[in-house]
């Protein structure tokens, strides 16, 4: 039987705060360039307010703190984040188990600003395992999740039912609702700033899985016939 595996991006393939450290770089590098502004410690700063604070008004406070705020420069450090060419990577046990899935058509569909959704697919390699990876918002907003457009897509590009589908992703308030009802498989990784949330059962994932190396067992609960690359038969 033919099956399709779906992978949510951030959260769920690899840690999305190596992204974030990664654009708070850029934009401590570019500071550096127009202020002089130490690297570290402007680095550090922004690490300790994303602790505090989590994601936000980052900027704002950074550039306060060195008095150089402008509204103008708030915008210009937003773009330097989200444009900037980001240093994340695949674990090489996530390239092992993408490596052991290889015989099923391979899938991302990820939510967000276009340009940097699509610098992450690149500098994670994606291209290597996927059939396509999917920025949900490319054709507006709406089409990203909870809708369950580009998930119809596959349907239709893979020609299989949405019982032959899996997605896999972290994030339950708007993982799985619009897919669930259609018939769509779905797993819950608990990792990222997700992991210990109590979604409603409207919202829940049909499995829960603590990290991806628990993934073979399940889909082979899924769909007995599931076989996985080099395991013995
Ligand atoms: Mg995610």
């Amino acid at each position: 039987m033919k099956y399709v595996v779906v992978f949510d991006m951030d959260d769920t393939l690899y840690e999305e705060l190596t992204y974030v450290k990664s654009g708070f770089k850029a934009v401590a590098d570019f500071l550096n360039e127009e202020f002089m502004i130490d690297i570290n410690e402007s680095y550090t700063f922004m690490c300790a307010r994303l602790l505090q604070d989590g994601r936000g008004s980052i900027f704002n406070a950074l550039l306060e703190y060195y008095g150089v705020y402008t509204s103008d420069l708030v915008k210009k450090c937003v773009d330097v984040y989200r444009y900037h060419q980001p240093t994340i990577k695949l674990q090489a046990e996530m390239i092992n188990l993408l490596n052991s899935l290889k015989n099923y058509p391979l899938y991302v569909v990820t939510d967000g600003f276009v340009p940097t959704q699509e610098k992450k697919i690149q500098a994670l390699g994606l291209s290597n395992f996927m059939k396509k990876s999917i920025t949900s918002y490319s054709l507006g907003s709406d089409k990203g999740k909870p809708s369950p457009y580009w998930f119809k897509q596959i349907v239709h590009w893979e020609k299989v039912e949405p019982t032959q589908v899996v997605y896999i992703g972290d994030n339950a308030n708007k993982d799985f609702v619009g897919i669930k009802p259609l018939g769509f498989h779905t797993i819950r990784v608990e990792t990222g700033d997700y992991k210990d949330q109590v979604p409603s059962d409207l919202h829940e994932a049909e499995h829960v899985i603590e990290c991806l190396r628990e993934l073979p067992h399940v889909l082979k609960k899924i769909w007995q016939d599931f076989r996985i690359e080099g395991e013995l038969k």
